[in-house]
């Protein structure tokens, strides 16, 4: 879970960047960078932090360029540290060559291993870095060749944003786990992550980029060419879940309405449950408890103050600072729930923890009963596909049954969507489009290339 944009024929290139990394930043909290392409050199800030600590006046001025790509960081492989903020920059035979990565590459050991062996030096430790050693080795006629050769060695998830001068190169993986839109801004070509910051940017919506498709702009063009074969599709479900802001369009619907309509479909499964009202954990559970409100006629409440200054706890790298975060951001409205029976709908239940709080908060302020609904199914399974879920031993729904899970965060009933539900929710009634992995445990219906990469991890984990 990273946010990625990337601007061409710009004299704004790098503040249309700071733009689109600003309404992308809650895909990544931990570090930000923007690169640009001052007349065939590339320059480049990176710094620890938001979007608005990275970046003042000066460094935007100083970011000089008509073409740029950024990125905004939450780490799944490699540390939380300055050496792995993106976007990475290296001068190689290449000559110089920029990328930014959101994703995982579930083979990135076994080949950054054999690119040591020869030789390569590696400036980070994240998995982003193994695709620009490969190119410089593995070298075609143009840039596009030579991703087009070092592509299909890459298992795993991504959306690549690449810059070399004169040429930006969007690519996204066969599968298409993660995200990847392009738009037009007058003559400016966009690719970003989310259509928000697209449309936020001031440009318009043109279209996904395809699995497996690569597009090339240069001199004011672009060019799509093809370096895999488009495989099942299974973009990440998560994405209409959690991940993506409700005013964008992911995986092909509406996140707000895909989210209204998930809610709807958590009061038809729980039709026969009787409470004062509904409400959601904000943010994402906020639309979900109108969704649920509507269905059901049960009114909806705003049941918690959010402070909006905290960042968002599941995306904070390790679980100390979660659970800080966590207590800091939501306060409970007492008159609002004070001997009700309150219906309390979040996004997704990963550890537990944060919702054993959240219910012990609400009876703390004389909640008379607490119903939990989850707007997805059981997690039961990491992600090896770019979201930092934890392992197998640390997710409560692998550990637990329904009812353990219930008396653990201290809720009078819980209620999981079912799958079909969530499917349907989500748009497409063909469910093979989407990836399900984490609610399934099934890898090698979803990806055969990055269920060798799965195969790997889930040795380890066993061992
Ligand atoms: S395993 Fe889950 S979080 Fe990971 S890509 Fe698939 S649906 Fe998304």
């Amino acid at each position: 879970m990273c946010g990625i944009f990337g601007i061409t024929d710009n004299k704004n290139a790098a503040r249309l960047s700071y733009v689109g990394l600003f309404t992308l930043q809650h895909r990544g909290q931990e570090s930000a960078g923007i690169a640009t392409d001052d007349h065939g050199r590339l320059v480049s800030h990176n710094g620890m932090g938001l979007v608005n600590e990275v970046f003042t006046n000066d460094t935007l001025e100083r970011l000089e360029g008509r073409n740029a790509i950024g990125h905004v960081r939450y780490s799944t492989t490699g540390s939380s540290h300055i050496k792995n903020a993106q976007p990475l920059a290296l001068t190689s035979c290449l000559g110089e060559v920029a990328v930014a990565h959101n994703g995982n590459i579930t083979n990135a050991d076994r080949l950054k291993a054999g690119l040591q062996k020869s030789g390569a030096i590696f400036q980070s430790s994240s998995d982003s870095e193994v695709i620009l050693h490969l190119a410089a080795r593995y070298r075609g006629r143009t840039l596009e060749d030579t991703l087009a050769k070092n592509l299909p060695k890459l298992s795993g998830a991504y959306a690549f944003l690449f810059m070399t001068p004169g040429k930006v190169i969007g690519a996204r993986d066969p599968y298409g786990y993660r995200p990847l839109v392009l738009g037009k801004l007058g003559r400016s070509y966009i690719l970003a992550s989310e259509t928000c910051a697209i449309e936020v940017a001031g440009g318009t919506i043109v279209r996904e980029i395809e699995p497996g498709e690569m597009v090339v702009i240069s001199g004011g063009k672009l060019r799509s060419k093809r370096f895999a074969p488009a495989k099942k599709r299974t973009r990440c479900v998560f994405e209409q879940v959690y991940f993506a802001r409700p005013d964008s369009v992911a995986v092909g619907r509406s996140v707000q309405t895909a989210r209204y309509e998930i809610g709807a479909m958590l009061a038809r499964e729980l039709k026969d449950v009787k409470a004062d009202l509904v409400s959601g954990v904000p943010d994402s559970g906020t639309v979900y408890a109108l969704g649920y409100a509507k269905e059901s006629g049960i009114p909806y409440q705003t049941a918690f103050m959010r402070n909006h200054y905290t960042g968002r706890s599941f995306i904070q790298p390790d679980q100390k600072l979660r659970e800080f975060t966590a207590h800091l951001k939501l306060a409970p409205i007492r008159d609002v729930i004070k001997g009700r029976t309150v219906i309390l709908i979040d996004d997704s239940l990963v550890r537990g923890t944060t919702s054993r709080k959240i219910v012990k908060n609400l009876k703390r302020c004389g909640a008379k009963k607490v119903i939990m609904a989850i707007a997805s199914p059981p997690i039961v399974s990491p992600c090896y596909f770019g979201i930092d879920t934890p392992t197998k031993g640390e997710l409560i729904a692998n550990q637990l049954s329904l009812e353990k899970i219930r008396r653990f965060i201290g809720a009078d009933a819980l209620h999981y969507l079912s799958l079909p539900s969530l499917i349907e929710a989500c748009g497409d009634h063909n469910d093979r489009d989407f990836c399900v992995s984490c609610f399934t445990g099934k890898y090698n219906a979803c990806a055969g290339a990055a269920s060798k990469g799965y195969a790997h991890q889930a040795a380890m984990e066993a061992l």
